[in-house]
């Protein structure tokens, strides 16, 4: 697959390996397919009925091109996606929808190890990584930094993985006992948690500090701006597609609690390679800088306010450059003085670059947002429908996803992100009990081990140092 930055104005393709590994490109755009690969009604067809393991190997194949042997990509997407990783019988669905009422679906996404949908992409992302890191002989130390479900996905994923290293920075206060219970689980082996004395900007400005040094400068990342995890969500909106259609062929309408627009990202490539999605509708919390760019074509940096779906607190939206790509047709040049007028002047407007959001219409996008009562709200219309207990992110977009739709008979599927189970505390306020644990859940925060985390001032010296002594290869051999 010819991976092109979408600030490269010459165009210089790397693999979809490479890319992989890559993170960011050098110019400081982000990675995309020169075309997207298209997926015929036969083809669709052809995968209704088959397994998830089916559907993200056909689907995958087409966005990898060939980089990776077809007995070996099977291989990893059987590892990433079995049945037992994701609380499902044997032959089970692991990305089921649930009938809210006539034509309105959730789509489980969250039924991994971690209960975000963050599992759906990581699982694979490791799987991806091991291999092509054990292909060139090459170790990887990763640092990233977390405020809720990334992290924990993320060392599910890694965990024991030999040629991977994982340094998972987090805030100390801000984080619920459950989130940093499940990371704390994971510490170990190849597994560090650092818990910063700071707020997650501090853990953030710590890990770019770093990244700037030249010691440092060949660390990974695995942000939702890697293009392994957005190629990894497209099959899953494959999935719904076939499940929520009577008819291949038929339209059907998707609903995207999003933060960073990676999840719906992905949603838009399915459409592109040519599944009949008809909507793809962004729902935002009270943090609403997509809502606004894509209601007004302004997209304007804003402070993230804390919410009760914090994982959709965001103040931009790094995946969007994407699409903003598509939008400026392909124009490395254009693309590029859009996004420093972003970042110099926190706000750009499409209508100087010939573009609007009627371009944003003419792709199947609408948005909406929703605010704490909204949320509460479609928890209770929700539970009241069908007995089955939504996460506040999930509920952003059932409110919003309720409020769209139409009586045309158009069946809509809304993203189920993460299991209620996670936010216990909006739960109890909505529905007055705290959801059910799954038996893996049960006593989580009672079985922290004392050391499951470094404590760390806001100091790089600090980091530098956990680094060197835990780090193996490359980088340690780098400092001596
Ligand atoms: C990360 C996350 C989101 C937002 O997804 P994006 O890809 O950043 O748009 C929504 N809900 C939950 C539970 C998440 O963890």
């Amino acid at each position: 697959m010819n991976m092109i930055s979408t600030r490269d104005t010459s165009k210089t393709a790397q693999s979809y390996a490479d890319v992989l590994l890559a993170g960011l490109a050098p110019d400081g755009g982000l990675y995309v397919p020169s075309e997207y690969p298209q997926l015929s009604r036969a083809e669709l067809q052809e995968l209704k009925g088959h397994s998830y393991r089916d559907i993200a190997f056909a689907i995958k194949k087409k966005l990898i091109g060939g980089d990776i042997p077809d007995k070996d990509l099977r291989g990893m997407i059987d590892r990433a996606y079995s049945e037992s990783s994701f609380g499902a019988a044997e032959g089970g669905n692991i990305v089921p929808l649930i009938r809210v009422e006539d034509d309105f679906y959730v789509q489980q996404l969250s039924l991994g190890p971690t209960a975000a949908f963050k599992d759906m992409a990581m699982q694979e992302l490791g799987q991806e990584m091991q291999y092509e890191l054990k292909k060139r002989g090459e170790h990887l130390t990763i640092l990233g930094a977390t405020s809720g479900d990334t992290g924990s996905a993320a060392e599910a994923a890694f965990k024991g993985l030999t040629s991977v290293t994982l340094f998972m920075l987090s805030p100390e206060v801000g984080m619920s006992a459950f989130q940093k219970a499940q990371m704390g689980m994971l510490s170990g082996g190849n597994i560090f948690n650092v818990s910063v004395r700071g707020r997650f900007d501090d853990c953030q400005d710590l890990v770019k500090e770093l990244k700037q040094e030249e010691e440092f400068s060949k660390l990974g990342a695995v942000n939702s701006i890697n293009w392994g995890r957005i190629s990894s969500q497209v099959p899953y909106f494959v999935s719904g597609y076939l499940q929520a259609a009577a008819h291949i062929g038929d339209p059907v309408d998707f609903v995207v609690p999003s933060g960073n627009f990676g999840d719906m990202l992905s949603g838009y490539i399915a459409k592109q390679m040519g599944v009949p999605i008809r909507r793809l509708i962004v729902a935002t919390n009270e943090n609403t800088v997509l809502d606004t760019l894509f209601k007004t074509g302004i997209y304007t940096l804003a402070s993230a306010q804390v919410t009760s779906s914090p994982s959709m607190d965001i103040s931009k939206a790094s995946n969007y450059e994407r699409l903003a790509f598509d939008v400026l047709k392909g124009d490395a040049a254009a693309l590029t003085r859009y996004m420093s007028e972003f970042e110099s002047k926190k706000r750009v407007d499409l209508k100087d670059y010939g573009a609007s959001a009627e371009d944003f219409t003419a792709l199947g996008f609408s948005s909406d947002s929703s605010s704490h009562t909204d949320r509460l709200q479609a928890i209770r219309d929700v539970y009241k429908k069908c007995a089955y207990v939504i996460d506040p992110h999930t509920a952003d977009g059932v409110s919003v996803g309720f409020r769209e739709k139409k009586s045309d008979g158009v069946p809509m599927v809304c993203m189920g992100t993460a299991l209620a189970v996670k936010f216990e505390e909006t739960i109890q306020e909505a529905l007055g009990f705290v959801p059910e644990r799954p038996v893996r859940f049960k006593d989580l925060e009672r079985g922290l081990p004392e050391k499951a985390f470094h404590v760390i001032d806001v100091d790089a010296e600090q980091l530098r140092q956990l680094i060197r002594k835990h780090a193996p290869a490359a980088n340690s051999s780098d400092v001596s």
